[in-house]
């Protein structure tokens, strides 16, 4: 069988060019870096604006294994599939981080013959924006330690700054540090930490921002820390968000790339699913929205995440109105989730299958709750058996779940084929699309109706941390922001040990943060990684490159 690197390295390439003219994108908007890249004008959008939009359609998935379940390469086949049948369609991704690729192998520009490409300049440098982000985001925090070096104006208290550093690597050993040793010339010995690029604030900000004005007026609106007399620092004070814009201003331009059967794609900006909303950038998915008629686009981890934060943050803030969603599911997670230990999960196992789809349903059921209609794809793994795929087939019939299975990982989209089929019917149906979380609720409201009834807790409690967070933001008028809750990918719940479908359990909030410059504000429940380390034996060991450039062992 092939790597994922080895088909896309077989793949025959169409230029940029081609890509850009099938969606009749006009070339004064077209910025090409190198055949088979090229951003495309931001400003593009507002040329756009009176064409209609296109059918939206998210792509999600039930509660994973720590492999990932194939959303993005169900993204990719689909749009794929849809082309196949005669519908215009474009992919919109997060952009991939370096510091997992280094880390675990597992691609994150789809796999098999569903990928996007080039591969290797998408998984690596790409256009250069998570640069720009680390640089942006450590330009602010270079300024904050210099104006407290500097008789600090603004008497900012070293001992409440909430602005980390950042580096696009997993790197445990930044987790906490010591900055400004080395004596008074070197500034004030402070504790510190760093967060990896996709968890930088700057990344949510860049995904959220219309403009170059609204990115200017979120970069402000940072809040970097605190002063002695308890009140916001914010990077307004300090003056710097001019700068910060500068080094962003290409950042705002979505990347335009393609599929490996050379469907338009646009791969642009990779926050995190936990303490960010965890979807490409708005702009890239609305102008994708005006230059095809299905928009394919994927959200971060299970459907309690990035479904959630997709319906409930980025539909409404961004005036998107989704048409369908895909739900992913694949067998190894039922097993999982149904009790099956991970190193039993690839045998067959029929009983922690049908436990396991409990969590299916519950996944199902909470889209439903949004007005909106879902589909499930069984994406389908060579280690699957034929006798688990009935049973997953039964059950799903037995409980009224429409499905398709999806070989598109095998197949390229000729695997989606069926899936896309069902999901235009779908599409072509009603859609009453509504956010279960209205903006207008109070914090409380709002944690208690995501809590209860997403991930099925029975209650809500809140830590004295959180609670004397919530004193402040209530004090400085910031507490009706939407939420976006940072919590395990792997349950429902907030305890990662909870597989399959709990409920009527407490979920606990540690602590609470706040986004000012992207909008919302961080639940934080349970232990949240935002700096990776790498293990024992790093998928770093197995990349190279020849003589001739050529790269080996990416995935
Ligand atoms: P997600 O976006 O949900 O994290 P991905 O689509 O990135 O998942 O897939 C995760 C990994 O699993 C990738 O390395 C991909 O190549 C692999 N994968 C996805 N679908 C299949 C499949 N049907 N069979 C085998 N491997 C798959
Ligand atoms: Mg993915």
């Amino acid at each position: 069988m092939l790597t994922d690197l080895e088909i896309a390295q077989k793949a025959e390439l169409k230029e940029i060019d081609e890509i850009a003219s099938s969606v009749s994108i006009p070339d004064k908007h077209i910025r090409r870096y190198g055949k088979h890249i090229a951003k495309i004008s931001h400003q593009y959008l507002n040329e756009l604006q009176d064409k209609p939009d296109g059918k939206l359609v998210l792509v999600t998935a039930i509660s994973p294994t720590s492999a990932g379940e194939g959303k993005t390469t169900t993204s990719v086949g689909l749009a794929m599939a849809l082309n196949k049948i005669g519908k215009k369609s474009f992919v919109t991704l997060r952009e991939p981080s370096v510091g997992p690729i280094m880390g675990i192998k597992g691609g994150a520009a789809g796999g098999g013959y569903s990928q996007v490409l080039p591969m290797e300049e998408i998984n690596l440098h790409f256009t250069g924006d998570f640069h720009a982000i680390s640089l942006a985001h450590n330009l602010l925090s270079a300024v904050i330690d210099a104006h407290i070096n500097f008789d600090n104006e603004l008497r900012i208290d070293p001992a409440q700054l909430y602005w980390p550093r950042t580096m696009d690597m997993n790197d445990r050993a930044l987790r906490q540090i010591i900055v400004g040793l080395g004596g008074s010339a070197n500034g004030y010995p402070r504790e510190d930490s760093f967060v990896i690029t996709a968890a930088s604030e700057i990344m949510a900000i860049i995904c959220l921002s219309k403009n170059l004005v609204d990115l200017k007026e979120r970069l402000a609106r940072i809040i970097v820390g605190r002063s002695y007399d308890g009140d916001f620092i914010t990077v307004k004070d300090l003056n710097v968000q001019g700068a910060m814009a500068t080094l962003l201003k290409d950042v705002l331009d979505p990347n335009l790339v393609q599929t490996i059967e050379g469907t338009p794609a646009f791969v642009h900006g990779g926050p995190f699913a936990n303490i960010a909303h965890g979807t490409n950038t708005l702009t890239a998915t609305k102008m994708a929205l005006k230059l095809s008629d299905y928009v394919i686009t994927e959200a971060g981890f299970g459907a309690d995440l990035g479904a959630e934060k997709f319906l409930d943050f980025v539909c409404p803030v961004g005036g998107l109105n989704p048409s369908a969603v895909v739900l992913v599911a694949s067998i190894r997670a039922l097993k999982l989730n149904g009790g099956a230990s991970k190193k039993d999960i690839l045998e067959e196992d029929l009983s922690a299958l049908e436990k396991g789809f409990e969590n299916l349903k519950v996944h199902f059921e909470n889209i439903h709750k949004y007005g909106i209609p879902v589909i499930v794809a069984l994406n389908e793994f060579p280690t699957d058996t034929e006798k688990e795929r009935e049973k997953f087939d039964g059950l799903c019939k037995s409980n009224s779940i429409p499905y398709e299975r999806s070989s598109v990982w095998a197949e390229g989209g000729a695997g989606g084929v069926d899936l896309a089929r069902k999901l235009v019917e779908l599409v072509d149906g009603p859609s009453d699309y509504k956010p279960l979380i209205p903006m207008d609720l109070s914090f409380e409201e709002k944690l208690d109706k995501l809590a209860k009834e997403i991930y099925r807790a029975g209650r809500v409690d809140l830590e004295p941390a959180a609670k004397s967070k919530l004193r402040l933001f209530k004090k400085q008028g910031v507490d009706r922001l939407p939420i976006i809750v940072a919590k395990t990918q792997y349950s429902i719940s907030d305890d990662d040990k909870k597989l399959g479908a709990p409920q009527g359990y407490t979920f606990k909030v540690r602590d609470l943060n706040l986004s000012a410059g992207a909008g919302f504000i961080v639940v934080v429940a349970g232990k949240i990684m935002l700096m990776p380390g790498l293990g024992r034996d790093p998928n770093a060991k197995q990349i190279d490159v020849d003589a001739d450039g050529k790269i080996s062992g990416l995935f």
